[in-house]
């Protein structure tokens, strides 16, 4: 991964010269309109500070997509050459395509355009084996989308996104065959920081600035994939993309069927014990125990079955001793007090079947498609508890998927062997009609039946949406906020390059 760091320095001049483009558009350059300044209206002078403060965001962000970083929002101050701030820029970068695998023993491929609202018309290169029940797809946010194949194989795929190419043979062999059920889902760990100017050793436990040269640390971060087996069985593993290996973990709680699914939540870390978040790993205040992070797991099969696995300690969670806070993944007595232990982690308000689906959409929340219904939940990880949302507008079945944007939304596939897709505005709690997975061949356009194995994940360009602020003068708050669209593919053949950009109207 670290290659991707390699053009980092010539997009900083690319950056800059399109700074300079975008400020001759404006009609002259900053320095030139600070010199100005008397002669300027107040707001206009403030309108361009806003602007300049918001594409340094933009270019920030630029800088950062370049990088293993995992970050996608941030806030910052912007600086003079003086020292004195200029004004501060919040930036949010989504992922501007959504990718999906139809499953159903296809092996077509297709990629949504979230700004242009419109899937791909030309036709994707296809996986290299037809993907069946089981079949998951998951990206590792950088140039790579994973694939168990699923239908009782062990085949692993992988498609690089910069290419459009899938590797033609499998990239590994998942330890057991897939099968219904069978889920995969992206993790990674930073290892440490280090400086992309002073080059390694040293390296950094925390983020922040290198005390040689001042520049920003980067992350050094390993990907990994969680997957459960599916085919009725408890089996769960993880790949290491570093080791480019297999590795069986702890048993699920209960066999895995149609519909079971897996979501990893980046947000705080978690006690096991109590519950109590904190957005920095340590112990717990109340319960002395090491924080957690975790993998969330719908058991599927008809079941309510809802877990969670402890990324630290390879563990299951779902039951807990009332008085010592035992943790267990099965309900048996408590070793110390042999009392029963009770339920800690809920299930599900009502049983999981054909395409039921889990993500996580930032912060609190982890949102699931019930399947075979048009139930649709949340889960709230601070309270641990399950939430009734608005009706899908279809029927979810087999090969049903839901994919975060990163942002606002939450897209889904119907599945159940329509081409319905429909996107869930978070904010509102509502659901609207997309158009049909389709693709065409010349002026024809052919739909997707989605079936078993349809997967659907965000990933590739990036929308960076920028807002500069600057300081209160005269109870004035100017504002601009400007949205840029950047390929950040790494390989020479599409440079990377800012395809759009334009200023937001205020509201
Ligand atoms: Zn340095
Ligand atoms: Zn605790
Ligand atoms: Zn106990």
């Amino acid at each position: 991964m670290r290659r991707v760091l390699e053009s980092k320095r010539g997009i900083a001049v690319t950056m800059a010269m399109w700074f300079l483009a975008v400020l001759a558009i404006i009609g002259t350059s900053f320095a030139y309109m600070m010199r100005l300044e008397p002669m300027i209206a107040r707001h206009h002078q403030e309108g361009v500070k806003a602007m300049y403060v918001a594409m340094a965001g933009v270019d920030k962000a630029y800088t950062l997509l370049g990088t293993d970083s995992p970050i996608r929002e941030f806030a910052e101050p912007l600086k003079d050459d003086t020292g004195t701030t200029v004004g501060t820029y919040m930036v949010k970068m989504y992922p501007l395509y959504l990718f999906a695998l139809q499953g159903g023993n296809s092996k077509q491929f297709f990629r949504y355009n979230t700004y242009k609202n419109e899937w791909e018309k030309r036709r994707m290169q296809s996986t290299p084996r037809e993907i069946g029940p089981g079949g998951a797809l998951a990206g590792d946010e950088t140039d790579f989308f994973y694939t168990l194949r699923g239908g009782k194989t062990k085949d692993f795929y992988r498609y690089e996104i910069s290419r459009d190419w899938w590797e033609r043979k499998k990239i590994a062999s998942t330890p057991r065959a897939i099968g219904w059920g069978g889920a995969l889902v992206h993790w990674y760990e930073v290892n440490y920081y280090e400086c992309p100017e002073c080059g390694f050793p040293p390296k950094y436990d925390e983020p922040g600035n290198c005390p040689v040269c001042g520049e920003e640390l980067d992350p050094n971060i390993s990907h990994y994939f969680y997957a459960t087996r599916g085919d009725a069985t408890t089996e769960f593993y993880y790949y290491s993309v570093d080791k480019e290996k297999w590795t069986t973990m702890a048993t699920t709680p209960d066999k895995v069927d149609k519909g079971g699914a897996l979501a990893w939540a980046d947000g705080d870390y978690l006690c096991p014990v109590c519950n109590h978040a904190s957005s920095t790993s340590g112990t717990c205040p109340n319960c002395n125990r090491e924080l957690e992070k975790f993998i969330y797991a719908l058991q599927g099969g008809g079941t309510t079955g809802f877990w969670r696995y402890s990324l630290n300690n390879n563990q299951w969670q779902k039951y807990r001793c009332p008085e010592c806070g035992h943790i267990s993944p099965t309900l048996d007595n408590c070793p110390t007090h042999d009392t029963p232990l009770e339920m800690f982690i809920p299930d599900t308000p009502a049983s999981v079947g054909e395409g039921g689906a889990l993500t996580w959409a930032g912060g609190n929340y982890i949102y699931a498609l019930r399947g075979n219904s048009n139930v649709f939940w949340r889960y709230k990880i601070s309270t641990n508890a399950w939430e009734g949302m608005a009706s899908i507008l279809g029927e979810i079945g087999v090969g049903g998927a839901l994919a975060w944007d990163g942002g606002e939304y939450i897209y889904c596939l119907r599945g159940a062997n329509t081409s319905d897709f429909y996107r869930y505005e978070i904010s509102k709690n509502e659901w609207a009609t997309l158009p049909s997975v389709s693709y065409k061949i010349g002026w024809e356009t052919h739909y997707a039946s989605i079936g078993s194995g349809g997967s659907l994940a965000a990933g590739d360009l990036y929308r960076i949406v920028s807002t500069g602020y600057i300081p209160d003068k005269d109870n004035v708050r100017a504002t601009k906020k400007i949205e840029a669209i950047i390929d950040i593919r790494p390989k020479a053949r599409y440079m990377r390059r800012i395809i759009y950009w334009r200023e937001i109207p205020k509201d």
